[in-house]
């Protein structure tokens, strides 16, 4: 059904005072759906845009805090400082990652990926119980189209007006007003994009880079990926919108498989509503359910549909629909809740919902293990890194004091937030003995160096063939230290 189908007459036109004496015929009621389980949405390129009513009430009130909330939390991100440095910055160049003092190498990405897991399993157990809150309430898209959307709102007004907007043919003014909303538009697309690239290249190179006019001492390279995201992100809120979700979001695609009779879902209460139809003021004719039929319901709503006509992949779980008929039932005086956050269960198998589950077992173990382990990798991580890489190309070689030399390099990273000053110290059998370049190596925060040593090894108090040795590199404080194994290899000549 097209939106214009949806919404043919005034957002009030079936409440009470305006219903024309004929309209208490109710429409045939059609039988009860039995699952409210999604159906797979159709791709309609006739569909023309939507401009949702903006409603108020308990739910919206949720989302603009939450919503608001979040990308609050995102634009501070870059800004807030550790121990003198910004404390996220995920430099993919290098790569190095800087996450609150912790330094994180390409060898320590494995943690990540217990951040994600933990993070797809909590998805995943919310979903299985509240069904698509994160698209509703927190996603970046949906919070995206509805600034975008509030925008169009500001300079075009409400939704009757955006839609007349639209249908203009092109003037002066209409253009004005369009190079209005994308001039607003585009301010967010770019402090957007400006936030994602300080999180990689830092605030300091961003804005404070010496140039007067500070972008113009970026990189060609920071200027495609600027380019690049704000133009995504303009386009993605001001175009793409419900499409997004609907067509090619994953998470949209799949999450429907997880939910069950017992997820939470905003759902119509069919055998309470119809038949539905418009009725004079402080009437309940016979026959009619509580559905005035006002449209409010798909008027309000960001993906067009009606949610009257089931749960679809295309309902986002915003909850705008139970706050536009929520002031409906109580203009006309019935019970709140006609549209509700409610469960399969109850709402069509009159029965109590079940909370506690085989899989909700499931699901908690996995993300104790997981935190357990991901909390237990944190702790234990050790910001002092060491790798030896033997030299096999002067292997066994002899000098002239007699010695036995076997060449290696040191890989050691300091990935603590301060300078630190390293020694050198082998483990081995006797006859062994190192030397460094260095005796005591400084090196700065964060840095990586590669140190040459070599072990000597004295024929007479070593057996041929290979000696297992360990190479210790520890700071002069006392704090860190690290070890290595490797072998030392002496063949003698026959
Ligand atoms: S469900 Fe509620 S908001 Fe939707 S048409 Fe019926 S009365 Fe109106
Ligand atoms: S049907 Fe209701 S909950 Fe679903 S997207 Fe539309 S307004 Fe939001």
């Amino acid at each position: 059904m097209s939106e214009q189908e949806n919404d043919p007459k005034p957002s009030t036109s079936n409440v009470p005072d305006n219903t024309p004496p004929q309209a208490d015929k109710p429409k045939k009621k059609k039988p009860a759906p039995e699952k409210i389980i999604p159906t797979t949405p159709i791709m309609d390129a006739s569909k023309k845009r939507i401009h949702p009513r903006f409603v108020r009430g308990k739910y919206q009130n949720i989302r603009l805090v939450t919503m608001y909330g979040f990308m609050a939390i995102f634009l501070i991100m870059p800004w807030l400082r550790w121990d003198g440095h910004q404390a996220l910055l995920f430099n993919v160049t290098e790569p190095k990652f800087f996450v609150f003092g912790a330094t994180f190498m390409p060898q320590d990405f494995y943690f990540f990926a217990f951040i994600f897991i933990i993070a797809a399993m909590t998805l995943f157990m919310v979903t299985v119980y509240a069904g698509r809150v994160w698209c509703g309430y927190v996603c970046p898209q949906t919070i995206y189209v509805h600034l975008y959307q509030h925008v169009e709102k500001w300079v075009l007004g409400e939704r009757n007006q955006r839609m007349k907007f639209e249908d203009e043919p092109m003037s002066a003014k209409k253009l004005a007003k369009k190079a209005l909303i994308h001039a607003i538009w585009g301010v967010f697309s770019v402090i957007t994009a400006m936030t994602f690239i300080a999180l990689v290249v830092g605030t300091d190179y961003l804005f404070f880079n010496g140039n007067p006019l500070f972008f113009m001492g970026w990189s060609k390279l920071t200027w495609v990926f600027f380019g690049i995201i704000t133009f995504v992100t303009h386009m993605n809120a001001g175009y793409m919108r419900e499409h997004m979700c609907v067509h090619m979001c994953p998470y949209g695609r799949f999450q429907s498989v997880m939910f069950d009779k017992d997820t939470l879902l905003v759902s119509y209460d069919y055998e309470r509503g119809e038949a539905r139809g418009a009725r004079k003021k402080g009437t309940h004719p016979e026959g009619m359910g509580d559905c005035i039929d006002c449209n409010m319901c798909v008027q309000v709503c960001p993906t067009g549909i009606d949610i009257r006509d089931g749960l679809q992949v295309d309902c986002i779980q915003c909850a705008a629909c139970i706050d536009a008929c929520n002031e409906i039932m109580d203009k006309v005086g019935y019970p709140r809740g006609l549209i509700r956050y409610t469960t399969e269960r109850q709402l069509v198998h009159k029965e109590k919902t079940k909370v506690i589950g085989f899989r909700i077992f499931a699901y908690i173990f996995v993300l104790t293990v997981a935190i357990a382990t991901a909390t237990w990798v944190a702790t234990t991580r050790n910001p002092l890194e060491l790798e030896i890489r033997h030299d096999r190309k002067q292997l066994n070689t002899v000098g002239r004091n007699g010695l036995v030399e076997n060449s290696y390099v040191l890989k050691i990273v300091n990935k603590t937030d301060e300078k630190q000053t390293y020694m050198v110290k082998l483990e081995a059998v006797d006859g062994l003995e190192i030397r460094s370049r260095f005796k005591e190596l400084p090196l700065k925060a964060n840095e990586a160096y590669s140190m040459p040593v070599s072990i000597f090894g004295d024929p007479s108090k070593i057996k041929a063939g290979h000696t297992p040795i360990t190479i210790t590199i520890y700071s002069v404080d006392g704090k860190y230290s690290q070890s290595a194994e490797d072998i030392f290899i002496y063949e003698p000549k026959k």
